[in-house]
C-alpha cells in the first residue's frame, strides 16, 4: 500500500493523543466527509474511507500499539486494513452507534447503501419475501412422566394453544370483498428508514410487516392478523423404554405459518421424575436390598419386587461381599419386540451398629474363632473384592 498516510496524520493528531481525542477527530472528520453530504464526490469518499480506516486501528487496543510499533507493516499480518473483507470494519461499525449516538438525526438516508459499498457488500441488505408462504413457529411443550410410565410406555393427552388459520378469513386476513392494496406507510416497499445517530437504518416497515401491501377491510374476527389462537387437546402414545430429555415431534401441530405456510411442529419435551426405589441406565434398571452381616455372610432368600409389582425370589450366595451387584436377566426397561434389559440388585451389608449382651458374647466368640487380632493395613486395592 504505497503512498498510504499515516493515521496519526489523517486524524489529525498526536501521536500520543488520547482515546478522547481519536474519537472527537474522527467524528471531526466523518461528518465533513460523509458521502451523504458530498453527493458524487469521490475524493471526500475517500477521505472518509481513509479517516475510518485510521479509526478502525487507532481505537483498537489492540491493534493501535502493534502499528505505534511496526506501522502498517505490522497490521499487514493481522489481516489488517485495505484487504478487502468486511470482518474487520464491523469493529469500527460497533463503535460508531456510541460514537454519534448523541448526535441526534440531522444527516440525511441512504448511508446504508454506502455502508454496503465501503463494507464490501458484507451487509448488502437480504431482502426477505413476505408474501410467499413461510413455515409456522414450531412449539414446545414440556411433559413429565412418572419412572414407571417411561419405562413401560403410556398414554398422555396434553392441553395447549397454538395458532390456527382463522375461521372466519380462511387465513387471509380480509373482511368479505377486501382488496390488498399498497401499504400507505411504506409506500409498497415493506421496508422503512430510520434514522439512529448517523445513520440511517434500514427496517421492516411496522404496518405492514414487510409485506409491503395491506388489506383495506381487516377481517374483525382475527384483526387482519390471519391466524387465531385456539386450545387444543391432543392424545399422543409414548412409547415405552423412553427417557429423560427425549423428544417427541407431533408434525404439524405447532402455529400455522405466515401467508398459508405449513404449520410448525408441536416438540413435546419428556422429563422424567426419580422413583424412589429404581433408578436407571439405558435399558437397566437397578435397586438396592440392606442385609444384615449374618446375612451376607450365610446367604439368604431375598424377596425383591421388580418396577413392574413382581415378585421374586433370590437366592443371596453365603459370603457376599457389601456393594456386589447381581442381575436378575429381564427385569429392566423393555426395548423391542418383547426383550428387556436387566435389574441390577446391589447389596448394601449393614453392620450392626447396637448389640445386645448376648449378640456381642457371640460376636467376640466369632472374633476368637476368626483369630484376627490386629489389622494388616492398607492392601492393595485390586485385592478386594468389590
Ligand atoms: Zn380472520
Ligand atoms: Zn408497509
Amino acid at each position: 500500500m504505497a503512498g498510504k498516510r499515516d493515521y496519526y496524520e489523517v486524524l489529525g493528531i498526536q501521536k500520543g493523543a488520547s482515546e478522547d481525542e481519536i474519537k472527537k477527530a474522527y467524528r471531526k472528520l466523518a461528518v465533513k466527509y460523509h458521502p451523504d453530504r458530498n453527493p458524487g464526490d469521490k475524493e471526500a469518499e475517500e477521505k472518509f474511507k481513509e479517516a475510518t480506516e485510521a479509526y478502525e486501528v487507532l481505537s483498537d487496543e489492540q491493534k493501535r500499539p502493534i502499528y505505534d510499533q511496526y506501522g502498517f507493516a505490522g497490521l499487514d499480518g493481522m489481516g489488517g486494513m485495505g484487504g478487502g473483507g468486511g470482518a474487520q470494519y464491523s469493529h469500527a461499525f460497533h463503535d460508531f452507534s456510541d460514537l454519534f449516538g448523541n448526535m441526534g438525526g440531522g444527516m440525511g438516508g441512504g448511508f446504508s447503501d454506502i455502508f454496503d459499498n465501503i463494507f464490501g457488500g458484507g451487509r448488502s441488505s437480504r431482502r426477505a419475501r413476505p408474501n410467499e408462504p413461510q413455515q409456522g413457529q414450531s412449539l414446545r411443550y414440556d411433559l413429565n412422566i412418572s419412572f414407571k410410565d417411561a419405562v413401560y410406555g403410556t398414554k398422555a393427552e396434553i392441553t395447549f394453544q397454538h395458532n390456527e388459520a382463522c375461521s372466519e378469513c380462511k387465513g387471509t386476513g380480509g373482511a368479505k370483498g377486501a382488496k390488498r392494496k399498497p401499504c400507505p406507510t411504506c409506500g409498497g416497499s415493506g421496508q422503512m428508514r430510520r434514522q439512529a445517530g448517523f445513520f440511517a437504518v434500514q427496517q421492516t416497515c411496522p404496518a405492514c410487516q414487510g409485506a409491503g401491501t395491506r388489506i383495506d377491510k381487516p377481517c374483525t374476527k382475527c384483526r387482519g392478523t390471519g391466524y387465531e389462537t385456539v386450545t387444543k387437546k391432543v392424545s399422543l402414545t409414548i412409547p415405552a423404554g423412553v427417557d429423560d430429555g427425549k423428544r417427541i415431534a407431533i408434525p404439524r401441530m405447532g402455529d400455522v405459518g405466515p401467508n398459508g405456510g405449513p404449520a410448525g411442529d408441536l416438540i413435546v419435551m419428556l422429563h422424567v421424575e426419580q422413583h424412589e426405589y429404581f433408578e436407571r441406565d439405558g435399558r437397566d434398571l437397578y435397586c438396592a436390598v440392606p442385609v444384615t452381616f449374618a446375612q451376607a455372610a450365610l446367604g439368604v432368600t431375598l424377596d425383591i419386587t421388580s418396577l413392574d409389582g413382581k415378585k421374586i425370589k433370590f437366592a443371596l450366595p453365603s459370603g457376599t461381599t457389601n456393594g456386589k451387584l447381581f442381575k436378575i436377566k429381564g427385569e429392566g426397561v423393555p426395548y423391542s419386540e418383547g426383550r428387556k434389559g436387566d435389574l441390577y440388585v446391589k447389596i448394601i451389608v449393614q453392620i450392626p451398629t447396637h448389640l445386645t449382651s448376648e449378640q456381642k458374647r457371640l460376636m467376640e466368640e466369632f472374633a476368637r474363632l476368626e483369630n484376627a487380632t490386629t489389622s494388616p493395613g492398607c492392601v492393595p486395592l485390586a485385592s478386594l473384592s468389590r
